[in-house]
């Protein structure tokens, strides 16, 4: 285990429920210890509309039915459901929307989210306004009395940014049918659980840490919420973005990892932040777990002044994952290209969450389809470098990303 670094203490129970629940042999005839692959795409009805379990692989399929239920588990939600990948799940929750209704986003996310929220979403006639919800003050200023969903990201993409889910959800709660959905995929129900500190939905992209295997594209929603989820599940079969029994076959084979995965993410890009932050050529590091992270002051107790409550990160999460990102000093493209031409351990791809380390440059890559304007605000400049730290030995990860530095500074 690696050490806690002054985090929340983890459920005990997560790595057990994560290999047990919704796998249960007793459910299978032949008591399969592992769920068999059910492909086929249609069951066979008693009578007309007379059926057990299944009708079609649209609606239900028993492989997608286990992975569904380990994913509510791990999210300490009552149900889960899996799409065809993470923005499958982020249209079909957005689907609960009818034109005129109001949606308050953060400013600072996924870039395949901003462009779905303003190009698609807004063209559907849904309300958009982006804030910086880092302050809440922000969100409650944009509310209003149209408002039905509020969505947010922590930590953000790429600049690792805290939102505060609790005071958010507290701002949400007293609005009449609006909701607050939470994009978990950097953190992994490992380290962040957003449903226990009120948010009403949890969105991930599998694809990412959950499936860890860079492998699925897919998505989830979970809910502890029966009115959410059969909305959900209606949309699911209504609208088809539905994964395939293969896919989940797989993601609930890799669901049974993530626990080890996550605290090995965690020292991996803890070491390589750590090393970063003491690199000549680095100008800064972002990671939520240093002191050097601009949300990191601890505050005051309200009662006295000499107990300090953490940090937001380390009251609301258990951990980080092996996200970080960096500025390269120069902060140009022609540095950041050099850098990434050098790297022998990491890969120069799109995606996170995976084995293997990646790293990739937001401003051209995934977050070019966000608007210059929206870029430099946020602070994603082309040289700002987004790092997965996979689960090689960390002693390689570090001596690549020294040699890669070194040979660009002396270029
Ligand atoms: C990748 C990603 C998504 C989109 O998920 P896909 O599975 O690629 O569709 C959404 N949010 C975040 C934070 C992501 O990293």
């Amino acid at each position: 285990m690696a050490e806690n670094q002054g985090y929340r203490k983890n459920d005990p129970t997560f790595g057990t429920r994560a290999i047990h629940e919704g796998n249960e042999p007793e459910q299978w005839r032949h008591m399969a210890v592992v769920p068999p692959i059910s492909m086929s795409t249609t069951f066979k009805q008693d009578g007309p509309a007379d059926f057990k379990f299944y009708e079609y692989g649209r609606s239900g399929n028993p492989t997608r039915d286990c992975l569904e239920k380990c994913l509510a588990s791990i999210e300490n939600a009552k149900f889960g459901l899996s799409f065809a990948s993470g923005l499958a799940a982020t249209t079909t929750i957005t689907h609960m929307l009818s034109a005129g209704d109001h949606l308050v986003s953060m400013d600072d996310l996924y870039g395949g989210t901003n462009r779905y929220f303003r190009t698609i979403a807004s063209r559907m006639g849904i309300q958009l306004d982006f804030v910086d919800a880092t302050d809440p003050k922000n969100v409650v200023n944009a509310m209003k009395s149209n408002t039905k969903m509020v969505w947010i990201e922590t930590p953000t993409n790429p600049t690792l940014k805290i939102v505060d889910i609790a005071a958010v959800a507290a701002i949400v709660k007293k609005h009449d049918n609006c909701f607050l959905v939470v994009d978990n995929t950097f953190m992994s129900p490992y380290f962040q659980r957003p449903l226990d500190l009120g948010a009403d939905l949890v969105m991930s992209s599998v694809t990412k840490y959950i499936n860890g295997h860079t492998d699925v594209i897919m998505g989830s929603v979970c809910t502890k919420r029966e009115d959410l989820h059969t909305r959900l599940r209606f949309l699911q079969n209504a609208i088809g973005p539905v994964p395939s029994p293969f896919d989940c076959y797989l993601v609930n084979r890799s669901i049974k990892t993530l626990a080890v995965r996550m605290e090995k993410h965690m020292e991996n890009g803890l070491a390589v932040a750590r090393f970063l932050e003491t690199h000549p050529s680095v100008e800064k590091v972002i990671h939520p777990g240093l002191p050097s992270h601009p949300q990191h002051e601890a505050s005051i107790c309200c009662c006295c002044v000499t107990c300090a409550i953490p940090p937001l990160s380390k009251r609301q999460c258990f951990g980080h994952s092996g996200m970080l990102s960096f500025y390269i000093k120069g902060n140009n493209l022609e540095v950041s290209k050099k850098f990434f031409k050098q790297l022998k351990v990491f890969t120069l791809a799109e995606s996170l969450g995976g084995y293997e380390s990646l790293c990739e440059l937001p401003s051209v890559m995934t977050h070019a389809s966000v608007p210059k304007e929206m870029r430099d605000q946020l602070g994603i400049t082309d040289g700002l470098i987004r790092v997965s730290c996979g689960l090689e030995s960390k002693d390689d990860l570090i001596k690549d990303l020294d040699e890669a530095l070194k040979a660009v500074v002396s270029l």
